[in-house]
């Protein structure tokens, strides 16, 4: 044992600059929940991360769902009489209804209304939306867009298939020296969209190659899902190593400017749920803990009742919180570096945590232990952070009777984890303090 400083070494600026050249990448892939768009976009990654890519065949029962037929779009437009491309999937992926049926209709103006939609409270954005359960069709479009609109003729095109194929998902584990597992899951379903979606796939593509080069304690396993469907099958055919999970987080929505959000576990008290409302008290960000709900992302599925796994979800600004949520609005330029950055400074820190959490043993219970014989007393004279370290000692040495993780006493003591960390790490150098559980 002993303390693991994983990522002393990382560079925060040209992280942010890599996770979001990444972003750029993948951005103009047109993804749904099935389909060539989330297959190329686990190509794109592969090129970043191993990834394990699984394939489900339409029609397969999980629990009380069926993997849907796999939908795929090769090109959509709306013309005017003159024969000029009014909407044109070619400039966004966002102007199709995801899992549209196909069409090619001339049709009038007022036939084909019901199937447009937009946003007349921001007449620039496109809408995101789809329909994966109920046969449908229509476009999207900015509400300027709609607005010029003259009545007559249009000929509709949507060049899609919906048909028996497969549901893809990714894994990449990263070995850990240990079997108990970190569950990192990003949704990876989202056609053009930043901050909810791609966000959370570069960022954990980002964690992924920082772990695979280091040698972590836990083992890691990344999967990038289509949402809901995905985390539903995900735990239908991982129903035994769902056991096997100790902590886990769902990752979306990490790279607006927004203050954090962290969102417990069902349980309300995992190990997980700790750790992060500590490092976020201890972060210097602006944030908020906030209870589970049975909606949002994937973590209803791993927090239903016959799961019910500790995992939570730690974003930024959430799930339908920010107005440019499922809008053309949530772009590159919404999502920035330095956010991206920031949020990659709190989740290694919290894995950080994760990893260095443990219990010790006093081996000197009795009365203190002369600390300043042994050169761990007053060895930065007077300083304040000199203070806090002894302190920290203090109580790693009066809490570590074998029933106080590390993260009790930070928790108890009100001292950063990292800190109470590091005297435990220096404690057992000095055979003060010995592993509580091998
Ligand atoms: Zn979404």
């Amino acid at each position: 044992m002993g303390l693991t400083r994983l990522f002393t070494d990382v560079d925060f600026q040209r992280a942010g600059l890599e996770m979001h050249a990444l972003m750029e990448r993948l951005y103009p892939i047109c993804r749904s929940i099935t389909g060539q768009g989330i297959r190329d976009t686990f190509t794109a990654l592969r090129g970043e991360i191993p990834l394990e890519v699984h394939r489900v065949p339409s029609g397969t029962p999980v629990f009380d769902w069926t993997v849907p037929r796999e939908w795929n779009l090769r090109d959509a437009y709306i013309k005017d009489a003159r024969g000029v491309k009014v909407v044109d999937l070619q400039r966004s992926s966002l102007h199709v209804v995801g899992y549209s049926v196909p069409v090619h209709e001339r049709m009038q103006l007022r036939d084909l209304r019901p199937h447009l939609h937009s946003l007349p409270e921001h007449p620039d954005w496109i809408p995101y939306r789809a329909s994966y359960y109920r046969e449908n069709w229509g476009f999207c479009l900015t509400h300027r867009q709609l607005e010029s609109l003259q009545d007559g003729e249009y000929e509709v095109v949507i060049d899609s298939t919906l048909e028996d194929g497969q549901l893809d998902y990714a894994e990449c584990v990263v070995e850990g020296r240990e079997e108990a597992e970190v569950l990192i899951s990003a949704h990876a379903c989202h056609p053009s969209l930043c901050n909810d979606n791609l966000s959370g796939v570069v960022l954990s593509t980002c964690l992924a190659r920082l772990l695979a080069e280091r040698r972590p304690r836990l083992t890691y396993r990344f999967v990038f899902i289509p949402t809901i469907i995905g985390s539903i099958t995900w735990l239908a055919r991982n129903e035994e190593r769902a056991g096997r999970i100790r902590h886990g987080l769902v990752v979306t929505c990490v790279g607006d400017a927004g203050a954090f959000t962290y969102k417990r576990s069902r349980r309300g008290d995992a190990d997980v749920d700790r750790a992060a409302a500590h490092v976020l008290r201890h972060s210097g960000f602006e944030h908020e803990v906030i209870d589970f709900f049975p909606y949002g992302y994937d973590e209803r599925n791993y927090c239903s009742p016959g799961f019910d796994l500790p995992v939570g979800s730690l974003s930024r600004t959430t799930h339908g919180r920010f107005p440019e949520y499922h809008t053309s609005a949530d772009n590159l330029d919404f999502v920035r570096p330095r956010h991206l950055a920031e949020s990659l400074q709190v989740y290694l820190r919290l894995l950080e945590t994760l990893e260095n959490d443990g219990t010790w043993l006093n081996t000197n219970p009795k009365c203190e232990p002369q600390l300043g014989r042994r050169g761990l007393y007053n060895v930065i004279g007077g300083l304040k952070s000199g203070q806090t370290e002894e302190l920290a000692m203090f109580w790693v040495l009066n809490q570590c009777d074998g029933r106080h993780s590390l993260l009790d006493i930070a928790e108890r003591s009100g001292i950063a984890f990292d800190t109470i960390a590091h005297v435990a790490d220096r404690l057992a150098e000095h055979g003060l303090l010995t592993p509580a559980r091998s």
